[in-house]
């Protein structure tokens, strides 16, 4: 396998253009292929499973910026806190609270994205946005381990552009009032996780302030873990 680095360039060149990250979705691709994004300058990847994590982190560079990007589960939590750099996919306050007890354990402070549901499909995981809206502040900012930083978000997958896009602007709407909300606990959101291969343009138009990108730098992948 190679990785596509002419690929890299123009996305590099086009998020670089509107200040978004990149975070490279390297899941079920081999090492080699992190090893020859990282030596092109990236330092940000994304992972979705816990096992497939850790061995690579394991492996390569120590100063790559892991974001864990997949449904995680409660018990498998202790295993990234020691060393993930984001994650991504937090959907329910149960989750949350086990992500700041271990944090805790580890002297850490990590940063979380709450996940919304913002697609059709009834398998995405997530917040709604009453659940969103419904969550009490006090006891969120009791959380000391944890730094809730945005949200995070996939649209529909499908071709009709314009129903991605009015997901997206959805999720934007979302984080403004969620921003607002918790500004009055003086926390800060910085961060809005939308964006994948097939519709990241959309996405930077509609306000991300980071992309998740797998199958346009590694390749399509050949199967589905
Ligand atoms: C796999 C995955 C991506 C990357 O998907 P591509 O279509 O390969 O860019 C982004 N976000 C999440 C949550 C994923 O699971």
């Amino acid at each position: 396998m190679a990785i596509n680095t002419e690929a890299y360039r123009v996305i590099q060149q086009k998020l670089g253009n509107a200040h978004v990250a990149l975070v490279a979705v390297s899941k079920t691709k081999p090492a080699e292929d992190i090893q020859a994004l990282y030596n092109l300058g990236q330092r940000d990847f994304g992972e979705n499973y816990v096992q497939e994590l850790v061995d690579k982190h394991a492996q390569l560079p120590k100063d790559i910026r892991w974001h864990f990007i997949g449904h995680l589960q409660s018990n498998k939590v202790k295993y990234i806190v020691p060393f993930v750099h984001l994650i991504h996919g937090v959907d329910s306050f149960k989750l949350l609270k086990e992500i700041n007890k271990q944090a805790l354990k580890n002297n850490r402070v990590i940063d979380c994205l709450l996940q919304v549901h913002i697609a059709q499909e009834e398998t995405k995981f997530g917040f709604d946005e009453q659940e969103l809206l419904d969550i009490n502040l006090n006891e969120l900012k009791a959380l000391a381990n944890v730094n809730v930083a945005g949200l995070m978000g996939m649209a529909s997958f499908t071709d009709d552009i314009e129903k991605v896009r009015r997901e997206f602007k959805y999720l934007k709407n979302l984080f403004y009032k969620f921003s607002y909300l918790l500004s009055t606990v003086n926390i800060q959101l910085s961060t809005l996780s939308m964006g994948m291969s097939s519709d990241y343009t959309v996405a930077i138009e509609e306000g991300s302030t980071m992309v998740r990108i797998g199958s346009l730098l590694f390749g399509a992948r050949e199967y589905v873990k």
